[in-house]
C-alpha cells in the first residue's frame, strides 16, 4: 500500500481498479487550425456524410422495426440540418480558430444542457438526440466507424489531463473518479466534475504503468490516491462512503423543492458562472437563476477583442439554456488581477485601486458598446440582467443608462430586437453602501460583491497572501454594511443580493435572512447545501 498526494476537485470517496485513460478512445481534443475556411468545408462534408449514414440507418430501421421506430432517424437527420446548430458549429471554428470536432463537441453540449433544461418532456428527451447525433458527427469527422468497446466494469480514470469535451464524452457511468496528473482546480474539466458529483483529484504525480489496472481508493475528502489499500483501511474506506453516500442523498432531496425559508419567505438561489462550460453544472444543481456571469473571461481566454458576434453568441447561449430564468451578466470587469494584454493597460502601483472594470468601461465605449449591443440582442432570446461592477457614484449610473439607452436607440434604428432587461448594480465599494439609497433610486437590483467590499473596507488587498489571516468577511463593518444596502434597497423597491463567497456561508444564511436579502448567488456546487440552510432558517 502506498498513497499519492493530489489536490480535491470535487470531495466524495471511490473505491476501485484504476484505468489509464488512452487519448484516442473516443475523445475529442481542441486544437487550432491554420485554415478555417478549410475547416468549414471539413464540416460540411461531416455533415453530408452524417446525414448518409441517418438515412441507411433509417431504411434499415423500417425493415426491422418499422415506421414508428425508424422516425426517430428521420427527427435526427432534421435535427443535423438545424440552422441554430450548424451556426453554433461553424461561430466556433471561425470565432476560436478551432477544429470541427472540437466545435461540435461544446455545440452539443451547450444545446443538450438547454433542452435538457426545458419544461416540456419532448424537448428534454431530446437532449439525448443531439448528443447522439453529435458523437456520430464526430466519428464521421475523424474518419473512424463505430465505437470503440471498453469494459463495463466501472473505473478510477487516471489521466495526464482532460478536456472538457473530452470529460462530457466519457461515458459517465463506468466512472467512480476522476485522477489527473495536471489541471486547474478552476478548470472547466473540475467544474465538470463537480457538477456530475464524480470525485475527482488533480496534480497527482503518478506513473501509468504502476497503477494502470491497480485496486486503489481516490480519497477526494483528504485529496490522496491510496494505491492497493491494505485490509483495515479498506474496510475503514467503505464505512466512511457509505457514510458520504447518505449525506449526497438527503442533499440530492433538495432538488426541485423550493427556497424558502420556514416563515414562508422565497429567497432567489442563483448560480455564478465564468462562461457557457458552466451551464450544465447550473442545470445540475438546480440553480433557479444566473446572479452573476462574469464576462471578463470571455475577453480573457481571447488574443484580441471578442466580436459582438462571438458575444451575442455567448450570452444568448446562456439566455436560452436557462429558458426565461433570469441571466444576470456582468460587464467587463477587468483590471486589478486580471490582466488583459491587448488591452494594454498601463503598470499600475495599486492596481485594485486602479484603472478597471467600469471606469475603462465608461473611458473606452466603443468596448463597452460593443458588449451593451451583445446584450441586448441575447436578450430577445431569453431573460437577460445586466451588472455594472465597481460603482462608486450616481453620476457612473447615469452615464451607464444614458449610454445603454443610446445602445438601444441604435439597434431599433437597425431593426433589431431586444428584450426586456433589468440593470443593476454590484455594491463592492464603501461609498457604493454609503449612497445606496440614491443608487436604488436608478436601478433594478443590487448585488453585493462581498469579495471586494471586504477587500475595500478592511483595506486588505485580496490578493496579498500575508494578509490572509485578517481578511475578514465576517467583520462586522461588512456585515453592516450588508444590512445597510439591504434596508437602503428596499426603501425603493431596488432587491438585493449577494454574489460574492460570503454568500454560500451556510453558518451566515440564517443573518443574511434576517436581514432581508433576497437573492443568494453562489457556485453551481454551493446551490443545494444552501438551498437546505434556507429552508432550515427562520
Ligand atoms: C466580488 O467582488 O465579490 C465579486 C463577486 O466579484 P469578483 O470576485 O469577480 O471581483
Ligand atoms: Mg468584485
Amino acid at each position: 500500500m502506498y498513497s499519492l498526494k493530489g489536490k480535491t476537485v470535487y470531495a466524495g470517496i471511490a473505491i476501485g481498479k484504476i484505468e489509464l485513460h488512452r487519448k484516442e478512445k473516443g475523445s475529442v481534443r481542441r486544437y487550432k487550425v491554420d485554415d478555417k475556411a478549410e475547416e468549414l468545408k471539413r464540416l460540411e462534408r461531416g455533415l453530408d456524410k452524417t446525414e448518409e449514414e441517418l438515412k441507411s440507418l433509417y431504411e434499415k430501421a423500417l425493415v426491422e422495426v418499422g415506421e414508428s421506430g425508424a422516425a426517430i432517424f428521420e427527427v435526427h437527420q432534421m435535427m443535423l440540418r438545424d440552422q441554430d446548430y450548424i451556426d453554433s458549429i461553424n461561430n466556433i471554428i471561425d470565432g476560436e480558430g478551432v477544429n470541427a470536432e472540437f466545435a461540435v463537441a461544446v455545440t452539443a453540449d451547450n444545446f443538450a444542457g438547454m433542452f435538457a433544461s426545458m419544461e416540456d418532456e419532448y424537448f428534454k428527451a431530446r437532449a439525448a438526440d443531439i448528443k447522439d447525433i453529435s458523437e456520430r458527427l464526430i466519428t464521421v469527422l475523424k474518419g473512424k466507424s463505430g465505437a470503440e468497446g471498453a469494459s463495463s466494469e466501472p473505473v478510477i480514470l487516471a489521466a495526464e489531463d482532460l478536456s472538457p469535451s473530452e470529460t462530457v464524452q466519457l461515458d459517465k457511468s463506468r466512472i467512480l473518479a476522476f485522477v489527473t496528473r495536471l489541471g486547474s482546480a478552476n478548470s472547466h474539466t473540475a467544474i465538470l466534475a463537480r457538477t456530475m458529483s464524480i470525485p475527482a483529484l488533480i496534480g497527482v504525480d503518478f506513473e501509468d504503468e504502476k497503477i494502470d489496472g491497480a485496486f486503489a481508493i481516490a480519497d477526494g475528502i483528504k485529496g490522496e490516491l491510496i494505491i492497493d489499500p491494505d485490509e483495515a483501511t479498506l474496510e475503514k474506506y467503505k464505512a466512511l462512503k457509505a457514510k458520504e453516500e447518505e449525506k449526497a442523498r438527503l442533499l440530492l432531496e433538495m432538488k426541485g423543492k423550493e427556497t424558502i425559508t420556514k416563515s414562508g419567505r422565497k429567497i432567489r438561489l442563483y448560480s455564478n458562472i465564468g462562461g457557457v462550460g458552466d451551464l450544465s453544472a447550473v442545470l445540475e444543481n438546480d440553480a433557479e437563476g444566473i446572479g452573476l456571469f462574469r464576462s471578463e473571461f470571455l475577453y480573457l481566454e481571447k488574443e484580441t477583442y471578442p466580436t459582438e458576434e462571438e458575444q451575442f453568441n455567448v450570452y444568448r447561449t446562456a439566455a436560452q439554456t436557462m429558458a426565461g430564468k433570469l441571466v444576470i451578466i456582468r460587464t467587463l470587469d477587468i483590471g486589478a488581477d486580471k490582466q488583459i494584454d491587448y488591452f494594454g493597460l498601463e503598470k499600475e502601483d495599486n492596481p485594485a485601486m486602479g484603472y478597471r472594470a467600469i471606469r475603462i468601461c465608461l473611458d473606452r465605449p466603443e468596448i463597452f458598446r460593443t458588449q451593451l449591443r451583445a446584450l441586448l440582442r441575447a436578450s430577445a432570446y431569453g431573460k437577460i440582467g445586466i451588472m455594472f461592477p465597481m460603482i462608486i457614484s450616481l453620476d457612473e449610473v447615469k452615464q451607464i443608462k444614458e449610454i445603454v439607452e443610446s445602445v438601444k436607440e441604435e439597434l431599433r434604428a437597425d431593426n433589431i430586437s431586444y428584450g426586456d432587461t433589468e440593470l443593476g448594480i454590484m455594491i463592492e465599494t464603501p461609498a457604493a453602501v454609503m449612497i445606496s439609497e440614491e443608487l436604488a433610486k436608478e436601478v433594478d437590483f443590487f448585488s453585493i460583491g462581498t469579495n471586494d467590499l471586504t477587500q475595500y473596507t478592511l483595506a486588505i488587498d485580496r490578493q496579498n497572501r500575508r494578509l490572509d489571516s485578517i481578511y475578514d468577511p465576517h467583520h462586522p463593518a461588512v456585515l453592516r454594511m450588508i444590512k445597510t444596502v439591504i434596508d437602503n434597497g428596499h426603501k425603493h423597491n431596488t432587491w438585493v443580493g449577494i454574489c460574492g463567497e460570503l454568500g454560500a456561508d451556510p453558518t451566515l444564511t440564517e443573518t443574511f435572512v434576517e436581514m432581508g436579502i433576497d437573492e443568494l448567488s453562489v457556485s453551481p456546487n454551493f446551490i443545494l447545501p444552501l438551498r437546505k440552510a434556507i429552508r432550515n432558517a427562520d
